[in-house]
């Protein structure tokens, strides 16, 4: 078990956060260092669950999750 608590240690160091979309499930990991600025780490299997990664304009349901992730506190910013 310490592993894991080390590796969520890690998590909150580099300031991501686990985030899914609330309509297609697709889990990503977000990093917000800015109001203006989202970095989205996707992982291969959140790019094929999520139909709107294709579209280039982002999913904008996973959009509304963070919102409500940094509404929430779990999502610092900066
Ligand atoms: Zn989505």
């Amino acid at each position: 078990m310490s592993d894991t608590a080390a590796d969520r240690r890690e998590f909150l160091g580099s300031g991501l956060v686990d985030v899914a979309c609330a309509r297609c499930g697709a889990g990503v990991r977000v990093r917000k260092t800015s109001a203006e600025h989202t970095s989205i780490q996707w992982s291969t299997a959140a790019q094929r669950r999520c139909e709107a990664f294709a579209l280039r304009t982002g999913c904008p349901a996973l959009r509304r999750s963070i919102e409500d992730a940094v509404e929430s506190g779990r999502l610092l910013v900066g």
